[in-house]
């Protein structure tokens, strides 16, 4: 996820404590001391107990072994909550996307592997591509949406990552000034149906546009695993603004609810790391309601960057909020 409205929703919940309490920063002599935005709240997650932790030393990631030969790298202290994965073969690694790029993520997986170490990623949003700079092997889809990331993204354009109420806390060594995404270099293509050898282990790229032009999941058959990039996670997606596309969102949804055999576990890249696969059923079918027409928004704000209307949609039953473009109407869908 790279917009903006999470971010957005963010401070109009914490909009109210600033605004009532001028009068007691005024008085205090200490410097300022943000009080934690309300998503830290929710930390740490209660799902990351029943995990595998696996000691690295970082105070950034927290890593977690999450199938044999499998790590989800968790960044909580920032707002996007993001995972990458490592997967190890016999022969080499897939890091599936590379994080924030605030912390080392090289020396993380340097350390819970010796093997050579090939980058592919979920998609292109800066919250997946922070760490692309510092790997030599890096496969990726043949896209002009992809080719144009790559050529890095600069610090006004993704300043909202590092706000104060980016972080629960202060974060040490982090020059949240000069932060930016670097370029990095392309070294191969894939295409939907490819499959990566990691020696030992087998994964497919399947790709499943709507967040992002070049959104793909990757499937490890033979462990059951699938790994879903920012198609599916537990809690709030995003199919608005720029690159985004409803109707591709509810093909490619449906079409990895459709995988058989079915996946033993959905591995997510925000909040939690490992998530039911009967989720996809629930969300393909949410997906329909909206394409239908018969589930509304709960609430609406405003996207500064894509200068849309979104509702954002709760789907109690399954757990899983949805935001869309309500100019989108061109997708099949009612605009209310
Ligand atoms: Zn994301």
């Amino acid at each position: 996820m790279s917009i903006d409205i999470r971010r957005l929703l963010r401070w109009m919940l914490i909009a109210v404590p600033i605004a009532a309490a001028p009068s007691l920063a005024a008085q205090s002599p200490e410097p300022t001391v943000h009080a934690p935005p309300a998503w830290c709240a929710k930390l740490p997650r209660p799902q990351y107990a029943r995990l595998e932790r696996v000691s690295v030393a970082s105070s950034w990631f927290e890593v977690y072994r999450v199938d044999p030969n499998v790590y989800a790298i968790y960044e909580p202290r920032q707002w996007q909550e993001v995972i990458s994965y490592l997967i190890v073969g016999s022969d080499r690694a897939l890091l599936f996307d590379t994080g924030m790029g605030m912390s080392d993520i090289h020396a993380v997986v340097s350390a819970l592997t010796d093997r050579p170490i090939v980058v592919l990623n979920s998609h292109t949003h800066v919250d997946h591509v922070g760490g692309n700079h510092d790997f030599a092997q890096i496969l990726s889809l043949d896209l002009p949406y992809t080719r144009g990331h790559a050529r890095g993204m600069a610090h006004a354009d993704v300043a909202s990552e590092v706000a104060p109420d980016a972080f629960c806390a202060p974060v040490a060594g982090l020059d949240t000034a000069a932060y930016a995404i670097r370029p990095w270099r392309i070294t191969g293509t894939v295409h939907d149906g490819s499959v990566v050898d990691l020696g030992g282990r087998s994964l497919e790229v399947v790709r499943v546009p709507g967040h992002a032009p070049d959104a793909i999941a990757l499937r490890d058959v033979a462990h059951g695993l699938l790994f879903t990039g920012d198609t599916f996670y537990e809690g709030p997606i995003y199919v608005l603004g720029p690159g985004s596309d409803f109707a591709a969102y509810t093909r490619s949804v449906a079409r990895l609810a459709a995988l058989a055999p079915r996946p033993r576990k959905l591995l997510t890249a925000h909040n939690i790391a490992v998530s039911d696969p009967s989720f996809l059923a629930a969300l393909r079918d949410a997906t329909r309601a909206i394409a239908s027409g018969t589930v509304e928004g709960t609430q609406t704000m405003r996207s500064s960057r894509s200068r849309s209307t979104a509702s954002r949609l709760s789907f109690r039953r399954i757990g899983v909020g949805f935001a869309r473009s309500r100019r989108r109407t061109d997708l099949g869908t009612r605009a209310r």
